[in-house]
């Protein structure tokens, strides 16, 4: 199996199980690059694995995610061919205008590398089940919440605190839909926690159970799930996915992310976003 350097990726249950972890755990797991085309590949590999019946994406304690790593940017924007270890080549090759200046290489290297990736995974062809603990914040949600199934811990909770950074919320605008338009407002308006058990209550979680029966409880859920025939789970994950989508789902997404790079526009035009370089404006002001 192939091994990573942000990651693990194991096959339990004789195989029928891949079980992917984020193994940043000194930066509770935050998203660089190259982790996250590393989760791509180990996806990638479960999903093309006949034996494999059901994903999981967990995280290596304390917590699940803290969301993007913020460190990658301003290195990023000050060389966007800048790659990390040579790992998102493959990326490159599709993203059109990754190296162009200003907005136009930002949302690329966003539409790209977030909201991209986030829909093929939720698009995977298998069940996902997220193994979630401790704190799930901003970028964070977006990987728990591609996942089909969530099984939670007691201990954690969620939230979105990029209102802060000036957009509407973190690119894989899943909110209103994961918790309802009133929550997610709250959620949103405020950077408050959401509890496991709030989680629940509202049907972003499917069960909360004690942190130390965590990856027992969810394996026992892949397990089961994993009985069933492959082409019907297929089907059944289809059908919900292309159901959202027919209310409007990816449609909703892609225009919250339109909304989400004006949020990013304005706070670089007024050089608000640390570490990035604020542009010439046409008028020297
Ligand atoms: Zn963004």
């Amino acid at each position: 199996m192939t091994s990573y350097d942000c990651i693990t990726a194991e096959r339990l249950s004789a195989g029928a199980i891949a079980r992917i972890s984020m193994d940043r755990p000194e930066v509770r797991n935050a998203q660089n690059r190259q982790m996250l085309t590393e989760i791509d590949q180990a996806m990638t590999a479960a999903a093309t694995d006949d034996a494999v019946k059901v994903i999981i994406l967990a995280g290596t304690d304390p917590m699940f995610s803290s969301g993007h790593d913020l460190r990658d940017y301003p290195r990023w924007l000050a060389d966007p061919c800048d790659v990390t270890g040579g790992v998102d080549a493959e990326l490159r090759e599709t993203a059109a205008g990754f190296a162009r200046p200003g907005a136009e290489g930002y949302m690329a290297f966003e539409e790209q590398v977030y909201l991209g990736l986030c829909r093929r995974w939720r698009e995977l062809p298998k069940p996902t089940i997220a193994e979630v603990q401790g704190k799930v914040i901003a970028g964070g949600l977006m990987l728990a919440w591609v996942c089909d199934l969530i099984v939670a811990s007691e201990d954690a909770q969620f939230a979105d605190i990029t209102l802060d950074m000036g957009v509407n919320g973190v690119e894989w605008f899943a909110h209103p839909w994961e918790l309802g338009a009133r929550k997610a407002k709250e959620m949103l308006f405020t950077g408050d926690w959401v509890s496991a058990q709030d989680a629940w209550r509202l049907g972003m979680v499917n069960h909360v159970v004690p942190r130390e029966e965590l990856a027992r409880r969810t394996l026992a859920l892949a397990e089961r799930i994993a009985t069933k025939p492959t082409l019907a789970l297929k089907l059944a994950k289809k059908a919900v996915n292309q159901t959202q989508d027919i209310q409007g789902f990816w449609t909703a997404q892609q225009t919250a992310f339109s909304l989400h790079h004006i949020g990013h526009a304005d706070m670089r035009e007024r050089g608000l976003m640390p570490g990035l370089p604020v542009p010439p404006r046409a008028d020297g002001g």
